[in-house]
């Protein structure tokens, strides 16, 4: 059993012209094993900042709050420690890496993750049943880390990670973004394995409901211009469905 509790965290960026904007102003958060967070907002809410903040990302500065992983200082930890730790955030590896193929990296992942190599024998069958399972042909395997990899291609690599590396707690930032309607059920049932087996929480960002009806959320956050406005169950995803988010937007 594991929690992550994100407790009064403000974020400043450092702008273009030399100024400093704070995006996010008080967020609080707590998401434990086994549990879904739809964190769901317009665009510009900060929701990847969120995001980006919890994972580490040096463009983000932390200005106040804190971030703790079972009562451990996940602020205080390098982007490497985190990931030992059991965080796994999707865009943590967003960029090409050249010369380094999928099977490489999962397996050079999973070996720093758990401290120790994984048996080959298991470990092939491993990744051989997760490929087939995202329906991904076993050639991918041997391109490199997102070179050339499609909309698509990516989120199932996030996935495929997720599935394989097991973390204690998963943030998925608009996971279902550019997907259509199979490639969404694939890569949500993907997801949902990861519940059922490794019983990581989730983080589930997102702009749009159309996910929500293959993951369902235990919990629904609304994020509106860097804080949650409002909190609730499904229900919440429903009435968003419905109306949008222009109630939580409109002058006061
Ligand atoms: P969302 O994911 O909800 O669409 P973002 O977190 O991407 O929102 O962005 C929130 C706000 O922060 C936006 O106004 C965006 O322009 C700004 N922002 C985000 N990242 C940066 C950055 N690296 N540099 C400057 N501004 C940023
Ligand atoms: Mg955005
Ligand atoms: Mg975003």
């Amino acid at each position: 059993m594991s929690t992550l509790e994100i407790r009064d965290l403000h974020v400043t960026v450092d702008e273009a012209d030399g100024s400093v904007k704070e995006i996010l102003r008080g967020v609080d958060l707590t998401i434990r094993s086994g549990e879904v967070h739809a964190v769901m907002g317009p665009n510009g809410s900060g929701k990847s900042t969120l995001a980006y903040s919890i994972a580490g990302h040096p463009k983000y500065t932390v200005t106040g709050g804190t971030v703790t992983l079972d009562g451990e200082d996940v602020l205080a930890m390098s982007v490497d420690e985190r990931a030992r730790a059991g965080m796994f955030l999707a865009m943590q590896y967003p960029v090409e890496v050249p010369g380094v193929t999928v099977s490489n990296f999962l397996r050079t992942a999973k070996t720093a993750i758990d401290g120790e190599a994984p048996k080959l024998r298991t470990w092939v069958k491993d990744v051989k049943q997760a490929m087939d399972d995202l329906k991904m042909d076993s050639s991918f395997a041997e391109r490199n880390v997102n070179e050339h990899f499609s909309g698509g291609e990516k989120k199932r690599h996030e996935i495929l990670q997720m599935e394989l590396l097991k973390p204690k707690i998963a943030i998925l930032d608009e996971t279902d973004s550019g997907l259509d309607v199979d490639a969404l059920k694939i890569v949500s049932e993907g997801v949902n394995r990861s519940l059922s087996t490794a019983n990581p929480g989730v983080l589930l960002i997102t702009h749009y409901t159309r996910i929500l009806r293959y993951i369902k959320p235990d919990f629904v956050h609304v994020f509106v211009n860097g804080r949650v406005a409002e909190q609730g169950g499904p229900e919440l995803a429903d009435a968003l469905e419905e109306s949008g988010y222009d109630r939580f937007l409109a002058p006061a």
